[in-house]
Formats: structure tokens, sequence, C-alpha cells
């Protein structure tokens, strides 16, 4: 019989999207022993035992007041210690979880216990697993991270609550300033409201659009992404950035940019570890964002994840990233050694102009993508839009998707959630058509069509 561990995070008494999924996985693999495993505060004790009536043989709740504030590093190393002496076939994780955002814990996990790791997993069999990057094989042992692929079930009525297991600092025995904040690297020294990307809307009725749309792919690109920019002329030496892109990034806070492209976790730390540098940045990608982790448990160092925006005093490197779901943007700093972070670079997936398709656009789909066809426009996507099937996940773009920097960006029936801004703030020109005069994505839109998308070129809802 196989063994699999998964570790869930129960957030607020939730368990979030990516850990049901990975946890399904689990619970409906044959001639499998589930263990659950979950590092929460013990006010989700109801829910853990609420997982006890799911199926899964065992169900630990790791909790202590010292292990509160700890960051992704940390949690690793906690998770890891348990773990180990679970001795698993397969540990099975969300992606990510639904607060933090960061998706470094499957990666820093397998690093510290040695697994092999296989991310972002869009099936899950025992033999091969079908990944965003492409298909392997399963050799045990290993950790592997769940995309949002199932519905986690409900307990049926008829079934018992088990006992959960709770699992303190008195079994694991950490000293108490390797655990918690005093234990992390990361540090979050300030979080703030993020009004980025903030616009003056002029509102228009649907007939200008077209002319609107022509003249600002007319107008020279603002440079509107200020917010990725260093504002004085202060500069740390010597930056390492692992792989490609961030060119422009990495100068604004570095006199010296040093470039290394090897893309193995064993080259890059050595490669770290020879030359002495201090800062390292790896471009916000589906790949460095499973290999900085591995690197970062390695070498024991903070890192950030997914950051927006570098900035340093003249000796240190601050990131910035957004936090609590997106709705405040933090600066993070790292103690210790190494300050390490994966950094975003807009522009990924931008064109002249780019049709953003929102939840609102169900039903004028077909419309919507000729029109996008005539004038040459390319598609992306809110993530309702993408959850609930409408436009495919590689089109999504905001906190979990990408971020896009077109010359125009037209936001059909998007309300304007601060997760979906941060991926289009930096657009050249925003036009917003919503048939909600509140909607907030006109506070953040140059141009405004308050109306239904049907009236917009004349368009008929599908049947
Ligand atoms: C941790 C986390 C991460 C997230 N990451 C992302 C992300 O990366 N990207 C992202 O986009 N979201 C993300 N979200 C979700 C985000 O908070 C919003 O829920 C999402 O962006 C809403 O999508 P929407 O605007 O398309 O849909 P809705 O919020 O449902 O808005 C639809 C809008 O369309 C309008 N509308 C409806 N019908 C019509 C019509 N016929 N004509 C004109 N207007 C119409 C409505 O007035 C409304 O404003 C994240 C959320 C969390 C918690």
């Amino acid at each position: 019989m196989i063994k699999i561990v998964v570790a869930v995070k129960l957030n607020q008494g939730e368990i979030g999207p990516f850990d049901g999924a990975a946890l399904e996985c689990a619970l409906s693999t044959k001639n499998a022993r589930v263990t659950v495993v979950s590092m929460s505060p013990l006010s989700a004790l109801a829910q853990a035992e609420y997982i006890t009536r799911l199926g899964a043989e065992e169900t630990i709740l790791i909790s202590d007041e010292a292990f509160k504030g700890s960051d992704t590093l940390v949690t690793a190393k906690i998770l890891a210690r348990v773990v180990r002496d679970l001795k698993p076939d397969i540990v099975l994780c969300g992606r990510q979880s639904s607060d933090g955002d960061t998706a470094q814990v499957p990666a820093e996990l397998a690093e510290m216990l040695g697994f092999r790791f296989i991310p972002y997993a869009m099936d899950f069999a025992l033999d091969e697993i079908q990944t965003r990057t492409g298909r392997y094989a399963v050799e045990t042992p290993c950790v592997v991270s769940v995309e949002r692929i199932k519905e986690l079930r409900f307990a049926s009525y008829k079934s018992q609550k088990k006992e959960v297991k709770i699992i303190d600092n008195s079994v694991l025995g950490f000293e108490k300033n390797e655990v918690g904040e005093k234990g992390s690297p990361t540090r979050v020294l300030k979080s703030f409201l993020s009004e980025a990307g903030r616009r003056k809307c002029t509102f228009v009725s649907a007939g200008d659009m077209e002319a609107i749309v022509k003249n600002a792919l007319n107008k020279p690109f603002p440079v509107a992404d200020a917010a990725f920019r260093q504002k004085d002329s202060k500069k740390i030496g010597r930056l390492l950035v692992v792989g490609e892109g961030l060119q422009g990034a990495a100068e604004d806070v570095a006199e010296t940019v040093i470039r290394f492209d090897g893309a193995a976790v064993d080259e890059i730390c050595g490669f770290i570890q020879k030359s002495g540098i201090k800062n390292v940045i790896f471009k916000s990608n589906l790949q460095n964002r499973a290999i900085a982790p591995a690197v970062a448990a390695r070498l024991n160092a903070g890192l950030c994840a997914d950051c927006i925006r570098l900035e340093t005093d003249g000796e240190k490197l601050f990131a910035y990233r957004p936090a609590a779901s997106g709705k405040i943007v933090a600066k993070i700093a790292c103690e210790g050694e190494l300050f390490m972070a994966t950094v975003r670079e807009a522009g990924e997936t931008s064109g002249d102009i780019v049709f953003g398709i929102g939840y609102g656009a169900n039903g004028y789909l077909p419309q919507i993508k000729a029109f996008a066809e005539r004038i040459g426009a390319k598609l992306a996507a809110s993530r309702k839009a993408v959850d609930n099937g409408l436009m495919p996940y590689e089109t999504q773009i905001g906190l979990t998707g990408k971020i896009i920097k077109p010359k125009v960006y037209v936001a059909w029936g998007i309300s304007g959630k601060i997760q979906h801004r941060t991926g289009m703030e930096n657009s050249g020109t925003v036009i917003a058509i919503n048939k909600d005069k509140n909607a907030e994505i006109f506070d953040y839109a140059d141009y405004g069509i308050v109306e239904d998308i049907k009236n917009v070129g004349g368009f008929q809802k599908d049947p």
C-alpha cells in the first residue's frame, strides 16, 4: 500500500482550493494510506476534525505559539520534521495557499526532505503525472504540488469524526529562535493599501470606443511602469540574476549585474556560494518559482515570492509584493546572509492591444473574439472568467496570472478587483466597459463606458 501525506493549510478554518484538490487526489487514490498534516493555529482544530471524516487514516495538526509568524522557509522546516518521520512515498501539496500565495512551501519541503519535486500537477496518478510543463514518471519518494484540478468532497453525514493528533514544539524540539518570526529570514517591514494604477476616468459612449482605441495606439507608449523602478540613484554593489530577463529592474538597484544561466539547483547554489554574491533574483515564471525555493531551502535563505518591485537604500535590497490576497502591498527584507527574490517582469503577453475578458463578458465571447480579430487585439482574462471556463488559464492576468503591459487594455465586464489590477495596471491606455457605473475598474481606467456589453457594437447575447 502506498503512503501519501497531504500537507494542507487551514486558513481561518478553511481549506484553500489548491490544498482541497491535493487532498481529493489523495483520497481518491486506491490502495493508499492517507495522512493529512497541517501546520495551523489550534483554532483550526474543528476544521482538522472535519477532515478526519473525509476518509484519511490519520490527521495531524502541528501547532504551537512558537510557530506563529513563520515564513515559508521555516514552515517547510517544521513540516519536513514531521513528514520525514511518516516515511511517505508521496507528499501532495496544493500549489499555493489562498492567503500567502507564495507557492514556495512545496519546493522547499521537497528540497529539505531530499525528495524529487513534481510541480504544477494537472492530474494525479501513481505512475505518471501531467503537469503544466510536461509529463513526468512518478519516482518515489516525491513531493507533488497540485493545481486546482479537483473539488474536495463533502463529508458523508454518516461519517464519524476521529481524533486529531496534535504535535507541538515539545515534540519537535526546535529552538525558540529557529522558528516563528524570529527564525524566519523574510521580514515584512511595512504594508500599505495599493493605490497603484489609479487613473482619472473620462466617460464616453460605446460608439466612441474604436476611435479611442485607434488614437491610443498612435500615442507614444507612456512609461507607466514607474511602480517597478527605483526612484533615486542609490544602488547596491553586485546583484546576481539567475536566468533570463529583469535587466532593467536589476540595473535600477545594482552597480553590477551578474548573470548566471544554469538551471539546476546544484549549479546555482554552487555559483552563489563561490561568487559570494549576497543578492540573488530570478524572473518570476513557472520554472523559476519551482527552482528558486529549492535554492533558498538548500542555502537556508529567505526568498521573497513573486515581487512586483525592488528597492534599495544603497546597502540592502527590499522587495514589494501583494499580500493578504492582494489587498495590500508589503515591503519585505531578508535577514541573514542572502537576499533572494522572484521578481515579476511585465509584458509577457503584451501586444499593442489586449481585450481583457471578465465574467461579465459571459455570453458575448464569440462577438468579442470576432471584434478582437477584426482590430488585431490579443485576449486575456480575469480569474473568474478562467475559473468559469470562459477562457484558458494561460490567459489569466493578475496576482495569480501574468502581468501585461499593452499599449491599450480594454476590460470587458471586469469588476477591477486589486488582484486583477496587479496584472494590467501598467497598460498604456485602459478602457473599461461595465454596466455598473460604480464598478471599481473605472477608478483605474482612462476611459469608461457604462453600458451593458450587448449594447457595445450591437452584440447579441448567445442563446
Ligand atoms: C488570492 C487571490 C488571487 C486572485 N488572483 C486573481 C488574478 O490573478 N486575476 C484576477 O483577475 N482575479 C484574481 N482573483 C479574483 C479577484 O478577486 C476577482 O474575484 C476577479 O478578478 C473577478 O473577476 P471579474 O471582474 O471578471 O468578475 P466579477 O467580479 O463577477 O465582475 C464582473 C463585472 O462585470 C460586470 N458585468 C456583468 N454583466 C455585464 C454586462 N452584460 N455588460 C457589462 N458589464 C457586465 C459587472 O458589473 C461586474 O463588475 C484573485 C482572488 C484571490 C482571493
